[in-house]
């Protein structure tokens, strides 16, 4: 038996993961307010609630990464976690290794080992949302690297011919211009609407106005997925995967499914682009779920 832990924000999720895939046990518990002991004392009460026998391992899913070699952590929003030995700490509570990895990775495993995915050889998982993140998996297993960033395609810059579809340079929180998350977040997409029409809209509203037929939403979504696709070309064109995966908010758009593989076209260095993207199987399941997937079924 598995368990794994989405640590995110405003939740602390955790499951059981029985060795064919089946989740059969839940807890949720709210995550401290910017307290990192308190943070760490409540991951290892939801690991201890959820742990009824001693054969156990334990995956962690959350936003950031480990910082190698010291193994602090870095990149996260829930900023109390930066710079903590998280994975030292939750071990030495528990008086064993646990591993962690970035929610986008386990969105990834998690459509890889048990969702849509699961036939494909190579994946790209995405996260389409606050942020914009990806993992990579190949035969199963997470693609890693001595940075902790394989995947992390959010903050590469956008191509030129991106560019050429927004109208002013934007800055990123991470100090530089036109990352792809300045596009591709849902941020990105508010921004690319205001520019077209002059208003502010949330990307819940901006769906709703393009499926009720307003011209300038659905205008707004097939800019937003000829972006989309000319980012994600450029993955395409590095790493060939089977099936790319969208999950995060921005992937509830089921227009896109059908946009970015035209918008593809011209776009990757291949006559037939035979990829696929798909729509995720798992919610927001997907973090703790791929984070039990960090150890292979006993
Ligand atoms: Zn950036």
């Amino acid at each position: 038996m598995r368990i794994g832990i989405d640590l995110g924000g405003t939740k602390i999720e955790g499951i059981v993961l029985a060795d064919e895939g089946k989740v059969t046990e839940k807890l949720r518990v709210d995550t401290p307010a910017e307290s990192y002991s308190e943070t760490v004392k409540a991951v290892c009460d939801v690991i201890k609630n959820l742990q009824t026998t001693n054969q156990f391992s334990v995956g962690i899913g959350t936003p950031g990464a480990l910082s190698l070699p010291r193994e602090l952590m870095k990149n996260s929003n829930s900023v109390c976690l930066n710079g903590q030995p998280l994975k030292k700490d939750i071990e030495s509570s528990l008086g064993y290794e646990i591993r962690i990895e970035n929610d986008a990775n386990c969105f990834a495993l998690s459509e890889a080992h048990y969702g849509i995915a699961s036939s494909s050889k190579t994946v790209f998982g995405v996260i389409l949302g606050t942020g914009c993140g990806g993992g990579v998996v190949v035969d199963k297993k997470l693609l890693t690297g001595p940075n902790s960033i394989a995947g992390e395609w959010g903050h590469n810059s956008i191509p030129t011919s991106v560019r050429e579809l927004i109208k002013e340079d934007r800055e990123c929180y991470c100090g530089r211009p036109n990352c792809n998350e300045t596009v591709l977040s849902g941020r990105g997409l508010q921004q690319t609407y205001a520019e077209l029409t002059g208003n502010e809209s949330s990307p819940i509203e901006i769906v709703g106005s393009a499926q009720s037929g307003d011209m300038d939403a659905k205008n707004c979504i097939d800019i937003y997925a000829k972006q989309l696709a000319r980012c994600l070309s450029t993955i395409i064109n590095i790493i060939d995967p089977h099936m790319i995966v969208l999950g995060g908010g921005l992937s509830n758009i089921s227009a896109l499914y059908e946009l970015v593989p035209h918008h593809l076209e011209g776009h990757v260095f291949s006559d037939v682009i035979q990829t696929k993207i798909a729509p995720p199987t798992f919610g927001d399941a997907s973090g703790a779920l791929g984070a039990a997937c960090l150890w292979d079924a006993s």
